[in-house]
């Protein structure tokens, strides 16, 4: 090995998801296993700028598999932005004997680690936490499923109530960027349509299906909308004043979607990948992320996973076409 490995710091940073608690969990394990010290830095990069930094011991970690959002707690902090800010980060690690970093986050996080490690030549390994879905080069993100399966339970009960009172709702749901989240709750839920970043959906296009999700179901329609752009809201004006006989209601989801306790699949990924972090860097691997596709585990260069686009499925955006005859 060209460096020792003695010491490594560990942080969440970015939008926390659930499963980082897994994850932090399985890297200080796998760490102590390989007589490796962990350092638990607190809320992401500002906690390095800060020296919020204490030991971890293998009990430290205990019964937190299960829980939500992330012990480490997070931060956005734009002081990493700056050159000062990353310098005081290096002053902190060397002061604190770390001589890796294992970072759980999303694109921004692997931004700031990529431009860190090549400043101060630190190896540093990252984990996909994101509930978005939205990083190239892996199947899934820690997260996700957990957060799919939220939208999923409370588009159910709102179908329960639109059924009833012949509503059509418009449900907004995490997913700026990247339509994901909308797409498969709308294909798991019946949706009569997604709109997504990835794919333009003309007003015409919605009209249609709204008209055809009446006719189907007699009493009631489900548009899930991706945040950005107009918004559920925006949309619902629309089509209130294209169908001023129709009872529009605007649902936006919101901040419930991060939280609850991880699905069993976001627990297992986030255990693998913490696991995998810590051989990637026994295997002098740096700056990369763990990834999983087709359900093995892979390397991603920082550069690829943040740069590269992750195209969504056309084949699933056709599916729910089909199905919304
Ligand atoms: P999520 O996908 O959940 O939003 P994220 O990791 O993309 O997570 P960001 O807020 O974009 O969340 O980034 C987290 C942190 O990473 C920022 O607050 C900042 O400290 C750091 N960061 C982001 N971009 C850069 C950059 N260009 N240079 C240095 N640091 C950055």
């Amino acid at each position: 090995m060209s460096y020792e490995l003695k010491c490594i710091g560990l942080l969440t940073s970015g939008g926390d998801a659930p499963g980082m608690n897994a994850a932090i969990r399985a890297v200080t394990r796998a760490a102590i296993y390989n007589n490796i010290a962990v350092k638990a830095i607190h809320r992401g990069y500002r906690g390095l700028i800060l020296g919020d930094i204490v030991p971890f011991q293998t009990q430290n970690v205990s019964n937190i598999i299960q829980q939500g959002g992330t012990i480490l707690k997070t931060a956005r902090c734009q002081e990493f932005m700056t050159k000062e800010g990353r310098q005081t980060a290096y002053e902190t690690i060397r002061r604190e004997g770390i001589d890796a970093l294992v970072v759980i986050g999303g694109d921004g996080t692997f931004t700031g680690a990529r431009i860190f490690a090549q400043e101060f030549n630190i190896p540093i390994i990252g984990l996909p936490g994101t509930i978005d879905n939205d990083l190239w080069g892996t199947d899934s993100t820690i997260g996700y499923d957990t957060a799919l399966n939220t939208i999923v339970e409370a588009v159910d009960k709102i179908r329960d109530t639109a059924t009833s009172h012949d509503r059509l709702f418009f449900i907004e749901v995490m997913g700026r960027d990247a339509g994901f989240l909308a797409l498969n709750s709308a294909l798991a839920t019946g949706a009569e349509a997604a709109v997504i970043p990835e794919h333009k959906t003309s007003v015409e296009e919605l009209e249609n299906r709204i008209r055809s999700g009446f006719r189907k179901s007699k009493n009631s329609s489900i548009v899930i909308v991706a945040e950005g752009g107009e918004g559920a809201q925006g949309l619902a004006n629309r089509i209130r004043k294209l169908f001023p006989s129709y009872d529009v209601r605007v649902s936006i989801l919101g901040h419930l979607q991060r939280g609850g306790s991880p699905s069993a699949y976001d627990r297992i990924l986030a255990t693998r990948m913490g696991v995998a972090a810590i051989d990637a860097l026994l295997d002098e691997q740096r700056s990369i992320m763990i990834g999983i596709v087709n359900k093995e585990i892979v390397h991603v260069p920082f550069s690829k996973a943040i740069k590269e686009d992750k195209q969504i499925d056309q084949a699933r955006i056709n599916v729910l076409q089909i199905l919304s005859v």
